[in-house]
This record gives C-alpha cells, sequence and structure tokens, in this order.
C-alpha cells in the first residue's frame, strides 16, 4: 500500500513506544518504575467527575454545537480573563476534545505549502509533526540551556521571514519545564510586532508554576489578535482522558475552525463540556494541593539527580518534567534511556525524541509518588557506573 507524502511527514511521540517496551517487561514480571508519562498521576477532583455523572443522568448525551456549549465558552472566556487577565468575548471561544485539536486546525487553516512555522525544539513532538503534515516548512526554534530554556528573542527573530505564519510558543514548557514571565512576552512581541504572522501560545502548564508568576503572550502589546491562546483541562484538572480543550482565537480564524472541528470530530463530548464549566467555575484548592505536591517532588527530582556523578539538572519553573543534562555521561541520550529501562527499571524519555535540540538530555516526569522517585533514584545511581556510554 502506498501512503500520502503527507502521511510520511507525520511523526509520532516516543512516549507511546516507551511505553509499550516498559509494559512489555512488566509482563515478564520485571517491575519499572514509569517517568516517561505526561499525565498527572491525579484522581480528576470529585465535584468534576460528580458533574459528569450528573449531566449525563440528565441527558447531556447528544452533540453539541460545533463550537461548544455557551455555558462553557463563558467560562472558558471569564477564566482566561482571571488567569490571564486576556479578555476575550465567548464568542472567540472554541472548544475541541483536547488541545491537540487546536494545533493540527491552526496549522491547516493558516499554512499553505511552503509556508514557516517556527516551534520551540526541544518541544512537544507534535508541533513539528503536525506542521510538517500540513505542509508546511517547520523551522526549530533553539532552547538552550545556559538562557535557562527560555525563548531567546534575538534567536527568534533571527528566524522569522515573510513566509512565517505560525509562531509556537509554550511555557511553562514540556520538556524542559522553563517558564515566561512579563519581561519574556514584552521582548517576544517587540520581535513580532509589525510582521504578518500569527502566534499559537500553548498553556497547557499554566497553572503548574512553583513560584513566579506566569504572563500570556495574549496579554503583551498587540497581541491580542493574533494570538491563539490555546488551554485545557488535561494537566490543570488531571483530566487527560476527559479530553477538553479550549482556546481563543482571533476573529477571523472562529469560523475556519468551526468548519474543521464539523468536518473532523462534530463536537466535543456534550457531558465532558458540563463537567469542565464546573471545572473551570469551580473551587481552586484541589489544583493548589496538586500543584503543592509536584513542588516537593520537583524538589527532590532536582536534588537526586544533581548528587549523580555526570549529570546536571536545570531546576524547572513550571509542568512537572525535568530535563537533566547527560552528556558526561557519553552514548546517547537514546541509549541511556534505553539502559535505564533495561537495567534500572526506570522509564524515561531521551532528549532528542523532542527535537534534535534535545540531545544530551533526558526527560522524566515527576508524575510519581515520591516513594516512586528516590526508589527510581536510587535505582538509576546503582546501574549508571556501569552504562557503556559512548
Ligand atoms: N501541549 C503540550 C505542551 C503537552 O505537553 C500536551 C500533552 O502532553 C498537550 C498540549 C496535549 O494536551 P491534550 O491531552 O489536552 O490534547
Amino acid at each position: 500500500m502506498e501512503l500520502t507524502d503527507r502521511m510520511r511527514r507525520m511523526g509520532t511521540e516516543s512516549a507511546f513506544e516507551v511505553l509499550g517496551r516498559a509494559h512489555e517487561l512488566e509482563k515478564q514480571g520485571r517491575k519499572v518504575i514509569h517517568l516517561e508519562i505526561g499525565e498527572p498521576d491525579f484522581a480528576t477532583p470529585p465535584h468534576i467527575v460528580e458533574a459528569a455523572v450528573a449531566a449525563l443522568h440528565d441527558g447531556f448525551t447528544g452533540y453539541s454545537p460545533a463550537e461548544g456549549i455557551p455555558e462553557l465558552r463563558e467560562a472558558a472566556a471569564s477564566f482566561f480573563s482571571r488567569t490571564r487577565g486576556a479578555e476575550y468575548p465567548a464568542d472567540r471561544i472554541v472548544i475541541t476534545p483536547g488541545a491537540k485539536p487546536i494545533m493540527l486546525y491552526a496549522m491547516l487553516a493558516l499554512c499553505d505549502e511552503g509556508d514557516e512555522v517556527v516551534y520551540p525544539d526541544p518541544g512537544f513532538p507534535m508541533y513539528e509533526s503536525l506542521a510538517a503534515f500540513a505542509g508546511a516548512r517547520p523551522v526549530p526554534l533553539r532552547l538552550r540551556e545556559e538562557n535557562a530554556f527560555r525563548v531567546d528573542p534575538d534567536e527568534l527573530a533571527s528566524l522569522v521571514t515573510d513566509r512565517t505564519r505560525l509562531v509556537i510558543l509554550n511555557a511553562p514548557h514540556n520538556p524542559c519545564g522553563s517558564a515566561s514571565d512579563r519581561a519574556d512576552v514584552d521582548r517576544i512581541a517587540e520581535v513580532l510586532a509589525g510582521r504578518d504572522l500569527y502566534v499559537l501560545s500553548d498553556e497547557m502548564y499554566w497553572a503548574i508554576r512553583y513560584g513566579s508568576e506566569h504572563a500570556s503572550i495574549a496579554t503583551a502589546e498587540g497581541m491580542a489578535d493574533r494570538t491563539i491562546l490555546l488551554d485545557g483541562c488535561s494537566k490543570t484538572f488531571a483530566m487527560t482522558g476527559w479530553r477538553l480543550g479550549f482556546a481563543a482565537l482571533p476573529s477571523e480564524l472562529v469560523e475556519p475552525v468551526i468548519r474543521l472541528i464539523i468536518n473532523s470530530v462534530s463536537c466535543t463530548a456534550t457531558f465532558v463540556q458540563k463537567a469542565a464549566a464546573v471545572a473551570l467555575n469551580g473551587p481552586w484548592d484541589p489544583v493548589e494541593a496538586m500543584i503543592r505536591e509536584f513542588h516537593v517532588r520537583r524538589d527532590a527530582m532536582v536534588e537526586g539527580l544533581q548528587r549523580l556523578p555526570g549529570i546536571t539538572c536545570t531546576e524547572p519553573e513550571g509542568a512537572f518534567y525535568v530535563f537533566p543534562n547527560v552528556r558526561a555521561l557519553g552514548g546517547s541520550s537514546r541509549d541511556l534511556a534505553r539502559y535505564l529501562l533495561e537495567e534500572a527499571g526506570v522509564a524515561t524519555l531521551w532528549g532528542n525524541a523532542f527535537g534534535p535540540g534535545g540531545e544530551g538530555y533526558l526527560r522524566l516526569s515527576y508524575a510519581n509518588s515520591i516513594e516512586n522517585i528516590r526508589a527510581a533514584l536510587e535505582s538509576i545511581e546503582a546501574a549508571l557506573p556501569s552504562f557503556p556510554g559512548g
């Protein structure tokens, strides 16, 4: 069977490959500690679950409007206002099954063959994959450890051309855990001023910050109408499997994106939307409790990694990943990740699963219990001296 060129250009997420091998080992009776996962290990807060169950009993089981139910669009608009200071009317909000579809829709709506999409490298693997699939040219923007894995506005400026249609930003960042503050987004906005392009600001991890305040590019001078502000319930409310994303769009993108929704998925599950409205309007304590726990684990993870010979680790400011530098150990980061899975029973991801800029690093998720994190660090410590390296 001949597949299309566009299918050949589409990549995938290595996390699923590692998970597959980890499950194989577990079937053979081996114990594996999962630090490759990208989802909170917390249960969805009970009041949200109850809202979904009530919605099912109340008959919210049919199609909804493609763009989402008015109640959730209103809730999302007021959530953006409250949490980001970004003011959007509800008719500029669209609801999708998870955040990922918005990435695809943005690229399909904005990019013709040969247009350019600037995306962070290392970065969430779907950015490059979906840009290539849509026919655009993915242009990597390096995030460098010496710059705390933040976007360097000068480097961004050097990559923007007349063909650039979309610049993707992601903070707090997967896989590096870097963040952006007011000064960062203002400087990025200056670079993009006067350019005929849009920004896709992936803010899935905005709530998971340790200390400093999140700032959205959508609130920088001149950016509100050129930013696709992307968020969702997956990480903030531990709802990965529910599939609920929401985005504020530039006005001219609302109708095309709704058409893409109609053509692809029709709408997002209606009872899930009812529960999401409760999540966005509801109490914040469960989110805070989760973040407090992530904070403790981050500290344990960074401290533990720093103690290992040959590993250094920048302290992440957000999300639930660490991205330690493992270059001094020799060998490729893929070899190291494989070795740690097979020999130490610890599943991690190699840094270049997130783009060539990630070579020399590993991504470890601390969405796991503190006991498991400590046990994983001990196993890594015991296995490292025998790593063959390069
Ligand atoms: N954006 C980033 C940076 C992510 O890490 C993820 C999930 O891992 C997503 C988007 C996808 O979110 P969703 O599961 O809601 O589609």
